[in-house]
């Protein structure tokens, strides 16, 4: 007898609800993108214990009459699109025609709905794909579905749902995605867009927002006013708009989370874009950060594919090639034409580098390097063998005793011989004495036995950093002080209980936290090893690092890369002016530290030069 059966439309339903809706933030997500193709003006989204109990989403757009509400939960009904030639160029978010039905599938689903033409509303419940007959409600003209009990007859994926916190920062994320997506531009209306959790309101945003503002207002970088860290680029060419508001290398992340690029209005992740904005940064980064971008590209609909996937966050470009070195361009010539370096080094008053963001110094780290590297690969021709222009300067000072004995480290073969071989005249160093010299506020070159070496500044602090945090951690927690002036910061839900889960990592630290009003926390107390990093800007990247899924932390490698991240923050800046006793400390400390020719991230912080390579370069031998 043959065994395979059709399945009734109900299991098919909760078949199909599998691949769009992941949990309640896909139902916010579904139900917002409804509420905008109805025209709407005005959104409000309910949520009680994260979604799991209910999800309320309130429109005042063209409603349903009673005849359309009945077939919206229907699989495959929608009013959107009709032909197959509708296919090519939907410039509505929804068109599958799915989403309701396979919400209703899932869960407890209540829809009252009016169109501005009837004078009385009509509503439907559906329990799990059972529904009832349409009744007759009260309510304004629009629609608000009411989603209750996500999952509860499907156990297996209800146990999937995390904490409240969690799953309302995935909700939090899908409002501000859309919220971002559907703010006031030329002549595009804005919507009204409130989003409450348990009673308490999350957001409420205007209609009237411009872009600046409803960037500010909803993303949570901590006191840096993100707006005035952000470079706005344009271009309009081959009928592709594209409008970048750029996060300066100082508001780097270490994640892509605060990437957001938009397609005509929908969200979308695409990895030629990535791509693309990832080059637009190339050498304007270290490679483990990430810039801040909000990415709005407007272009024909029917140059697109948005049927590629079920919850229609990937397209397929007809041509991508163009997309990609059209944003790649825009963005690069802005980046490379704005000097993106006056915010990010200069001390403050006080002479603490609060301004110094990560990114910034090894931005400037890394140009410097690059620079280096250029300029050597440039003047390797042994066409000119001048010899050293030995003219000393006033600024060469002269190295203590102690300072000496440096160890030898790397050897950095080629880099001498290219070096040997420059044509231009070398840092002055005079022979009779130990010497070093700071050099483009970035390196320092010291004369050796053997020859000179020249060290990396911020790489080598970070490495005497590091291994100190990691000798202090091992025994017990880190030191730590009160804050004179707690520092507050905003908190997702999620961030929220990512700190939660965390709290033993945190205490061990020497972070302390405390919660400061419904959405933001304050921190008390900072580790005294980390007085040069910015307490904000260590625990709002901390927040990221925790949050990160792309890499598995756990333990060990977490507290690893925490005190990476740590040693990085507070140590000394590419571009940073050393006096004469703060190089010597750090070269006396370059001596006890372990394994100091490497900095944490793998990264060479001493280059030796031996006077009998100069020679050999040189043909004295
Ligand atoms: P799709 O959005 O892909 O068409 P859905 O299952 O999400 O499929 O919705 C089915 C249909 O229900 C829509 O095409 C639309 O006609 C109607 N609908 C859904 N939500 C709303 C709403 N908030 N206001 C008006 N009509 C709606
Ligand atoms: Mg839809």
């Amino acid at each position: 007898m043959g065994q395979i059966l059709v399945l009734d439309q109900n299991m098919i339903n909760m078949i199909a609800a599998g691949e769009v809706i992941e949990r309640p933030a896909s139902v916010v997500k579904e139900l917002m993108e409804n509420s905008i193709d109805s025209g709407t003006t005005k959104i409000t989204v309910s949520i009680e214990d994260g979604g799991r109990k209910l999800i309320s989403v309130t429109d005042n757009g063209c409603g349903m009459d009673g005849e359309d509400l009945a077939r919206a939960f229907e699989p495959h009904t929608t009013s959107k699109i009709k032909t197959s030639s509708d296919l090519q160029g939907i410039s509505t978010l929804g068109f599958r025609g799915e989403a309701l039905a396979s919400i209703a599938s899932v869960s407890q689903v209540k829809c009252t709905s009016r169109t501005k033409s009837q004078t009385g509303a009509n509503c439907i419940e559906i329990d799990c794909g059972n529904k009832s007959d349409i009744s007759p409600a009260s309510a304004d003209y629009g629609t608000t579905i009411q989603v209750r009990d996500i999952f509860y007859k499907l156990p297996a994926r209800r146990k999937f749902l995390r904490t409240a916190n969690t799953e309302m920062g995935h909700i939090a994320e899908q409002f501000t995605r859309i919220a971002l997506a559907n703010t006031p531009a030329g002549n595009k209306q804005g919507l009204d867009l409130t989003l409450i959790h348990n009673g308490r309101e999350l957001y409420r945003l205007s209609d009237k927002d411009h872009l600046h503002q409803r960037i500010a207002e909803l993303s949570p970088i901590p006191s840096s006013g993100i707006s005035e860290n952000l470079i706005e680029a344009e271009s309009n060419e081959k009928s592709l708009h594209i409008l970048a508001l750029m996060g300066k290398p100082s508001i780097s992340r270490t994640s892509k989370k605060f990437q957001y690029v938009f397609l005509n209005g929908r969200f979308i992740r695409d990895k030629f874009i990535s791509h693309a904005i990832k080059e637009a940064y190339r050498g304007l980064l270290e490679p483990n950060r990430f810039p801040v971008v909000f990415l709005f590209i407007q272009m024909p609909y029917e140059d697109y594919d948005v049927n590629v996937h079920p919850t229609k966050s990937e397209v397929r470009f007809y041509n991508s090639n163009l997309v990609h070195s059209q944003i790649l361009g825009c963005l690069r010539e802005k980046l490379l034409g704005t000097d993106l370096q006056s915010h990010a080094v200069l001390p403050t008053a006080t002479g603490s580098p609060q301004m110094q963001g990560i990114g910034a110094p090894g931005h400037r780290s890394e140009a410097i390097s690059d620079a280096m590297a250029e300029f050597f690969k440039k003047h390797r021709p042994a066409q000119t063998q001048q010899q050293f222009s030995y003219k000393p300067k006033q600024q060469i000072v002269a190295l203590r005793p102690s300072a000496g004995q440096i160890p030898e480290s790397h050897t950095g073969a080629a880099m001498v011989s290219a070096f040997a071989q420059t044509s231009q005249p070398m840092p002055e160093i005079r022979s009779e004495q130990r010497k070093f010299i700071q050099i483009h506020d970035s390196f320092v070159v010291v004369q050796t036995d053997e020859g000179f070496v020249i060290i990396d500044q911020h790489a080598l602090h970070e490495r005497i950093i590091y291994e100190d945090l990691c000798k202090r951690i091992r025994k017990s927690k880190l030191e730590s002080q009160k804050l004179l002036i707690p520092e507050s910061f905003d908190v997702t839900p999620s961030d929220a209980d990512l700190l939660n889960t965390n709290a033993e990592l945190l205490e061990k630290l020497g972070i302390e936290l405390v919660p400061f009003g419904p959405r933001a926390m304050a921190i008390q107390a900072f580790p005294t090893l980390l007085t040069k990093a910015d307490p904000l800007d260590f625990v709002q990247d901390l927040i990221d690092l925790l949050g990160r899924k792309d890499i598995n932390l756990d333990g060990e490698k977490l507290l690893d890369e925490v005190l990476n991240m740590a040693a990085c923050k507070a140590a000394i800046k590419a571009g940073q002016r050393l006096t004469d006793s703060e190089i010597e400390q750090l070269l006396r400390d370059k001596v006890n530290a372990e394994s100091a020719s490497r900095c944490p991230h793998g990264r060479p912080t001493t280059i030796k030069f031996s006077i009998s390579d100069l020679e050999k370069q040189f043909k004295r031998t």
